[in-house]
């Protein structure tokens, strides 16, 4: 098909907003939803706003920077899964030029993570000596990425056996006003407790993993409107990394096992006392591209309601990150599904039909 043609979709149609319509078009690759008149197509089934993925790594896998080729390939795997619309949460390639080519999803790009030298996975990261460093190389990444700035605030210390903050809070609070005034937002990888205070007073804008969130943190990020993003099969990993370090690091892996078994309480209780949660994968360091139906289904597990996940999924992340899927007028990015993930978060596994930059690309 191409984009001359006319579509009608018909079914449970959901627009960016959250609305929902039995009808509407597309046009000339835009939604329209007024009726067309001539020839048209029509399509069934349940159609969302192109699924994202608020936490996905293209151009990178377990050894670091990917070529080229891997990172399309990548690309076209969560595309296929429905993932139209990618936050990438920090790459060691430049994937900048995937932006230009209308088959694979939007990639808003992170630049590089931050972090210390021995602070972080060998070959991920912008590495930096000193915690006074920081504020100039988030400035520095704010210009590189797509208004997203991401850093690595807590890891494994290996003097002191257990996680620890990198930075110094009052630099913290200097690197985020830094991307602030270059006009980027800035989110933390975060697996431990003590980091997330300093992050939530240094003006943070979004949390990665946030397992060690407290009670009082997940009020705060409610409070300030802060959203998590759980990283469910990051955190399933979790009893491997701990078994990896047992030896050398008993306190590190104790603490690595307790956050495992309590990850779908941590998750529920984000939930519960009023955190926007997003849907991230995780995918490109070791865990494979395309299963963003796996992270959500997760979720499902861990006691959020399918409908909650399904829109976290698609238009409400999409409203987040300002990006038109299904908008009156916009070109379309949307996905169909013949089963209805509201009602059971399976069917996400089985996309019928991707609409990518207006174009019909698999049905
Ligand atoms: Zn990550």
């Amino acid at each position: 098909m191409t984009q001359s043609q006319r579509w009608r979709l018909r079914g449970r149609i959901i627009l960016d907003d959250g609305s929902e319509r039995p009808e509407a078009w597309v046009v000339g690759g835009k939604l329209s939803l007024t009726a067309v008149s001539g020839d048209v197509t029509t399509l069934d089934g349940v159609f969302l706003p192109g699924l994202v993925d608020m936490h996905c790594h293209i151009g990178l896998d377990a050894h670091g920077a990917t070529t080229p080729e891997i990172a399309y390939q990548q690309a076209v795997v969560n595309r296929d899964s429905g993932v139209l619309l990618v936050r990438d949460a920090g790459s060691a390639l430049d994937t900048s030029w995937l932006q230009s080519r209308t088959d694979v999803p939007h990639i808003i790009r992170c630049g590089q993570h931050i972090a210390r030298p021995r602070r972080y996975l060998k070959d991920f990261a912008s590495e930096i000596d000193q915690s006074d460093q920081l504020p100039a190389e988030m400035d520095r990444q704010a210009r590189r990425g797509d208004g997203w700035v991401k850093i690595v605030a807590d890891w494994i210390e290996r003097e002191h056996g257990d996680l620890a903050p990198l930075w110094r809070p009052q630099d913290l609070a200097a690197g985020v006003a830094r991307a602030h005034a270059a006009g980027a937002r800035v989110t933390a990888h975060t697996f431990a407790t003590e980091s997330v205070g300093a992050l939530l007073d240094a003006g943070i804008d979004c949390l990665e993993h946030g397992t060690g969130m407290s009670e009082e943190h997940m009020r705060r990020a409610a409070e300030a409107g802060i959203p998590v993003v759980p990283t469910l099969l990051q955190i399933e990993r979790f009893d491997q990394i701990a078994a990896q370090g047992e030896h050398r690091f008993p306190d590190f892996a104790l603490r690595m096992r307790r956050m495992h078994a309590q990850r779908r309480e941590q998750v529920h209780a984000l939930h519960a006392l009023g955190v926007s949660l997003f849907v991230g994968t995780d995918a490109g360091g070791s865990i494979a591209h395309g299963r963003i139906a796996d992270e959500c289904a997760a979720l499902v597990e861990a006691g959020i309601p399918s409908e909650q996940v399904t829109a976290s999924a698609s238009w409400q992340s999409r409203q987040y990150l300002g990006r038109p899927g299904m908008r009156e007028g916009e070109v379309v990015q949307a996905v169909r599904y013949a089963d209805d993930p509201h009602l059971d978060i399976t069917a996400l596994r089985s996309p019928t039909t991707i609409i990518t930059h207006g174009v019909l690309q698999l049905v």
